[in-house]
C-alpha cells in the first residue's frame, strides 16, 4: 500500500513521508490501566515510515500473534527541521494536526518488555501506523485544548485532552527534538488516553480530532 500525507480534502501534501516519533505513558490513566509507573522523562520510540498507511483504508492486522490493540493519539506532521527547538519555536514548524492509531501487539509487547527486548515487533511492523488526513496547523494550533476520541462499533472506548497530558504537545516535541532531528514529512504521535483495547476483523470505528477532524475506518 503506498502511502502520501494528505489533506482532509485528500489533497496530497508535498512532504515526503518519513519517521513517526512516539511517546508511551503520555497520559496517567493509559500508564495506570497497564500497571506501568508515570515516567518522569518521555518514554520515546520510532515507528518506520513503512509502518504507515492510510486510516481510511481497511486495515489489516497481524494475524496469529495476539491481541492488537488501538492507541489513538494527536498526530502532528512536521513542515521544517527541528534540532533542539524550545516550545515555543516548535509550533512553527508543524503543517497539520491528525489522528494516528498506534496499534500494539499487545501480549508480544508484554512479553518483549518482560524480557527486556525493544518493543519494535509489536509496535514498528506493517501497518502499525494508520495516519488520517491533516488539518491545515494554521486553523487549529490556537484552539487548545484538544480533545481526541476513538469509538469502536457505535461504543466508546477512548477519550482525552490535551489537559490530561503529562508532556505538553510542544513540550514534547522539544524534547523529541534533542534526540531525533525531527524532517520535514516526519510525524509526531503525542500518547494515548486510557481504553485501550483489542480490535477484530469487520470492526469499525469512529476517531475525533476536537470540532477539527472526523475520521470514519474499519478493520479488514
Ligand atoms: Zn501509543
Amino acid at each position: 500500500m503506498s502511502y502520501q500525507h494528505c489533506w482532509v480534502d485528500g489533497s496530497a501534501i508535498d512532504l515526503p513521508v518519513g519517521k513517526v516519533v512516539c511517546v508511551g505513558r503520555n497520559y496517567a490513566a493509559h500508564a495506570k490501566e497497564l500497571g506501568n509507573e508515570v515516567p518522569d522523562a518521555p518514554i520515546l520510540f520510532i515507528k518506520p515510515a513503512s509502518s504507515i498507511v492510510p486510516m481510511n483504508t481497511p486495515l489489516a492486522l497481524p494475524q496469529g500473534q495476539g491481541e492488537v490493540h488501538h492507541e489513538v493519539e494527536i498526530a502532528l506532521l512536521v513542515s521544517e527541521r527541528m534540532r533542539n527547538v524550545d516550545a515555543k519555536t516548535a509550533p512553527w514548524k508543524i503543517a497539520g494536526y491528525g489522528i494516528g492509531l498506534d496499534l500494539t501487539l499487545r501480549d508480544l509487547q508484554s512479553e518483549l518488555k518482560a524480557k527486556g527486548h525493544p518493543w519494535e515487533r509489536a509496535k514498528s511492523f506493517d501497518g502499525a501506523c494508520p495516519l488520517s488526513g491533516f488539518v491545515d496547523a494554521r486553523g487549529i494550533s490556537g484552539k487548545q485544548p484538544l480533545n481526541i476520541s476513538l469509538a469502536v462499533n457505535g461504543a466508546m472506548r477512548q477519550q482525552g485532552s490535551t489537559t490530561q497530558m503529562l508532556f505538553p504537545i510542544f513540550e514534547l516535541i522539544a524534547q523529541m527534538s534533542e534526540i531525533f532531528t525531527l524532517e520535514p514529512g516526519d510525524v509526531v504521535l503525542t500518547g494515548t488516553p486510557s481504553g485501550v483495547a483489542a480490535l477484530h476483523s469487520g470492526d469499525v470505528f469512529h476517531a475525533k480530532l476536537g470540532n477539527a477532524l472526523t475520521v470514519e475506518g474499519s478493520v479488514a
